[in-house]
């Protein structure tokens, strides 16, 4: 059995037998539900301690989402609308979490949810564990937050030997019962009582041998009913008292919140561990009743690709659980508007009503049950990052949404995929093979065959593509390490497709003539063999592989793309600038919007073969006047450089930081090494070899670095301020507008600026006098260092100080005393045992450093208001972050090229926030009125 994902919560959202009665009262079942909303709202002994545990649908709507889940909460606002939704109840977040605290391991005292059950009872006519009107249920989970694949269900639950005669009296369908009794003895023994799924299905693939059939809808009564018994063979212990039966399948849903693939998920996903699940429990509806019962997917829009066309696959004759397990190939929709014209219609209908009532597109599960349409779930629907883009443009030229909405729905951090290439349409490629372009990018990587190897590797630098006969949530690890997946089975909906389109990655699922071997580590496309490691490329947007690597190009030009940092680019109040060393990344972070460069590391001028020779020989010279003589040709490199720069960035700032690293870090340190550059200089080995001993630091990033360079070798400085000056002059002289600033690391004390700004102020001054031109050099500092938050108002009360940049990288490491070279070591296991919810060197930790930061900030303006406050560390370009410095009032942040749309985008949302909430407010105004009264 494979555990579905498409419901959302780990429910499959089908295979929902219901017994006969059940079909011929559908629409007596809506008419009774809304009569039960008077009769049961409330009642007393769902809500003992002064706390309501269980909720029937008509008490809920959408809002309720932390208390009724997700899929709970939709349910209710589904049954509030009309829509066919089979009878049910949720339990509560808040119990699930009682059920931890109390940690009896029972369910918690409290809870009783008997009156709900007889509310589900009076609803459709049937009676739980009554063997002449048997009703079933389905207990699935769900969570706040969506949560696909990661929790458990039990499906067909309220089945015992004699209601499954029962169910064969009521509906006349001995296949169907012993096809549904199987089916709940299967997923009671592994996710209640966790026994191995393998000896299961080898009693259904020992008989499909045995008879020469293959597929499930061959086997007939007399099959299911011998798999039945053998599975009781294999469990004797499934309870068969119905109600014990609803006591263990809540309790593992209760569990489920803390298996391995949930915890994993809720860290990669920041999904608080403190939210537990909401359990529901609801009357079954059957898609696998006989031919004319179905289950079913469906997206108001296109999830791959954004198009506004309703969209989606159903099985006929099947569970849900078959739709995602990719056993059978699902029918696009559009089949089933010839099978059964009247449910598509009716279908049709409800997709575009919820579409427009939560203002998203949106993700629906159903299930025909002899010509019933039942909605089983809605949800706004997961989507990639191109279809996210599409819907929001669309959603606003449609006026569903304003530009402020619109943007807020953008996912900023999988923005990156249209700056990461899609494939050359004029490449050279061999394609072998072709599936469903299931999310669509392009990737290229050595084949793996298992989530781990593809974590291995990814941990090592490589490029891999995971390939799997299909995905489980057991594999989310290695797609998130893989650049793409690529899956034998599975259709648009399989948890591959599902999952990757979430995470962004590109993914091919459904490459039927793959034969995928994961023991051999194998894959065959029709004549071609490859074997791990083999590279291959895959078009997640046309379905398409190919062998070996094939060429790629950048998406960033998408027209719909563009139209949304422009939204972007109206709102956002901060500025966004880049990190750049090179005139290539000046150009590159410009075409991508970056309004200067907030962090030029002169450093790393320096490291070329060239360029570092004569850096190593400055460093070891032996007196000032060998030290100058080499900085005099540093000198010509730095300003060749920055001259570049400049240019590129004419009109834009660009702030110049002055050397920052330990000096140690430019020179040899192997015997060979240092050898060579003696040789190089002229100098005696010995002499290379001391002054690299005398460098050589125990804790080099607290160590000789940043301005202490500067107080120690005044003259190093003096070298970057003229180089800097004279760069400007050459633009300034050749009809540009140069904006360069200086800007000074690691500074801790006020003293230090107070030693170091006036000699690069009189430096530039003499440069600019000399060149006879006139331009502007504003000098500026660093806040990295704890001491120098402290004293932020001293430091900008420093002469010619115009603005302070927080470099969150040093500060972070300085703040935590955690190394930002050695932490990786550990924070994995922080995270694992929730000392820590993220890393706090990807993401601003705004309760420590950041507090720092709004002290200092404080601190800075009280003295001097017009301080330009600026951010230049890694947290840059990560969109909470710049939420963050948003609500800090920065003036601006600066990341590397490649996150510049991410930034500006994530501060166009910083900001849209207070626009939309005006916005909703004005929309709920006149939808209020249209929508009332129902
Ligand atoms: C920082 O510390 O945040 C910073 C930008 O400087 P670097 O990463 O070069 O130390
Ligand atoms: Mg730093």
């Amino acid at each position: 059995m494979l555990r579905s994902v498409s419901s959302g919560d780990g429910t499959s959202g089908s295979e929902r037998n219901a017994p006969a009665s059940m079909a011929r009262g559908a629409r007596a079942m809506q008419m009774k539900s809304q009569a039960t909303q008077v009769k049961t709202d409330a009642p007393a002994s769902s809500s003992a301690g002064g706390k309501k545990r269980v909720y029937l649908l008509s008490e809920g709507n959408k809002d309720m989402k932390m208390v009724l889940g997700g899929k709970g909460a939709n349910l209710c606002e589904m049954t509030k609308l009309d829509l066919p939704v089979p009878p049910a109840f949720i339990i509560t977040t808040e119990t699930c979490l009682e059920y931890f605290e109390e940690g009896t391991g029972d369910l918690p005292a409290a809870l009783d949810y008997e009156f709900a059950l007889k509310a589900i009872e009076e609803d459709t006519g049937k009676k739980f564990g009554d063997p002449l009107n048997p009703l079933l249920v389905s207990v699935r989970s769900g969570a706040p937050a969506s949560m696909p694949g990661m929790m458990d269900t039990v499906l067909n639950l309220g089945l015992n030997d004699e209601i499954v005669e029962g169910i064969i009296k009521t509906t006349g369908n001995e296949r169907f019962a012993y096809d549904t009794y199987r089916r709940f003895l299967n997923m009671y023994s592994d996710v209640v009582m966790d026994l191995d799924k393998e000896p299961f299905e080898e009693v259904i693939t020992g008989i499909k041998k045995r008879k020469g059939i293959k597929l499930d809808l061959e086997m007939e009564a007399a099959d299911w009913k011998e798999v039945v018994g053998e599975f009781k063979k294999l469990n004797p212990n499934v309870p068969s008292d119905p109600r014990e039966q609803l006591r263990g399948a809540i309790l593992a849903v209760f569990r489920s919140w803390n298996n391995d693939r949930a915890i994993r998920y809720r860290s990669y996903n920041n999904i608080p561990d403190e939210w537990g699940t909401a359990v529901s429990v609801q009357a079954m509806a059957y898609g696998n009743m006989n031919d004319g019962c179905g289950t079913g997917v469906a997206f108001s829009r296109n999830p791959s690709t954004g198009e506004n066309k309703f969209f989606g696959e159903f099985l006929p004759n099947a569970a849900g659980e078959d739709v995602v397990a990719g056993i059978r190939t699902p029918q696009p929709l559009e089949e089933m508007a010839t099978k059964w014209p009247g449910v598509y219609e009716e279908l049709y209908k409800y997709q575009e009503q919820l579409e427009k009532y939560y203002c998203d597109m949106q993700d629906i599960e159903f299930t025909v049950e002899n010509g019933r349409l039942y909605m089983l779930q809605c949800r706004n629907g997961k989507r990639t990052a191109k279809a996210a883009v599409k819907i929001a443009v669309d959603m606003v030229k449609e006026g569903a949404l304003t530009e402020a909405e619109a943007l807020l729905r953008i996912p900023a951090n999988q923005m990156d995929f249209f700056l990461h290439p899609t494939l050359d349409p004029t490449a050279q490629k061999t394609m072998i093979g072709v599936g469903l372009p299931a999310s669509p990018g392009a990737a290229t990587g050595k084949i793996v065959f298992t989530p781990d190897d593809a974590e291995v590797m990814a941990n090592m630098g490589e490029e891999v593509i995971l390939v799997r006969k299909e995905t489980t949530p057991e594999d989310i690890h290695g797609m998130k390490s893989a650049e793409g997946v690529l899956t034998a089975l599975g259709g648009m909906t399989s948890h591959a497709a599902v999952v990757a389109r979430g995470m962004g990655k590109c993914c091919v699922s459904g490459c039927t003539a793959a034969e995928v071997n994961a023991k051999s580590k194998v894959l065959k496309l029709g004549d071609v063999e490859l074997k791990e490691h083999d590279v291959i490329t895959i078009d997640g947007s046309t379905g398409e592989v190919y062998l070996g690597t094939v060429e790629r190009r950048s998406a960033a030009e998408d027209e719909d793309f563009q139209t949304v940092l422009g939204w972007a680019d109206k709102m956002r109040k901060l500025k966004v600038l880049t990190n750049a060393d090179t005139p290539d990344q000046a150009a590159q972070a410009r075409k991508l919007g970056a309004q200067g460069i907030g962090l030029c590391r002169s450093e790393h001028m320096f490291f070329e073969p060239e360029r570092i020779s004569s850096m190593r020989a400055m460093i070891v010279a032996e007196g000032k006047g060998e030290r100058l003589q080499h900085l005099e040709t540093l000198s010509l490199f730095q300003r060749e450089d920055i001259s570049g720069i400049l240019k590129e960035m004419d009109g834009l700032p660009v702030t110049v930081r002055l050397l920052d690293p330990p000096l140690h870090e430019f020179l040899p340190h192997s015997p060979d090494e240092m050898q060579s550059l003696a040789d190089t200089l002229g100098k005696p080995f010995s002499v290379v070899k001391d002054r690299v001993k005398q460098l050589k630091e125990v804790n080099p990033m607290l160590g000789f670095r940043g301005c202490r360079l500067s107080v120690v070798y005044p003259e190093i400085t003096e070298m970057q301020a003229r180089a800097v000056a004279r760069a400007a002059a050459a633009n300034k002289k050749a009809g540009l507008d140069p904006k360069p600033e200086i800007m000074v690391p690691v500074v801790s004390s006020a003293k230090e600026l107070k030693l170091i700004v006036p000699r690069i102020v009189a430096a530039v001054k003499e440069e600019l006098d000399k060149a006879g031109v006139d331009v502007e050099i504003p000098i500026g500092t660093m806040l990295e260092l704890p001491r120098a938050c402290e004293t932020a108002d001293q430091i900008v009360g420093t002469d010619a100080v115009e603005f302070i940049s927080f470099g969150t990288n040093d500060l972070t490491q300085t703040v935590w005393g955690f190394s930002r070279d050695d932490a990786i070591r550990f924070i994995g296991r922080y995270q694992e045992q929730g000392l820590l919810d993220f890393d706090p060197f990807a993401r601003i930790d705004e309760e420590g450093v950041g507090g720092l930061i709004n002290m200092a900030i404080g601190k800075a303006r009280t003295k001097q208001p017009k301080t330009k406050v600026g951010i230049c560390g890694e947290h840059g370009g990560e969109p909470n972050s710049v939420q963050f410095f948003h609500s800090s009032n920065f003036d601006y942040v600066s990341c590397s090229p490649f996150r510049v749309p991410i930034a500006r985008i994530s501060a166009g949302q910083a900001a849209a926030v207070e626009v939309s909430a005006q916005d909703k407010l004005y929309r709920e105004s006149i939808t209020n009125v249209k929508r009332s009264p129902k």
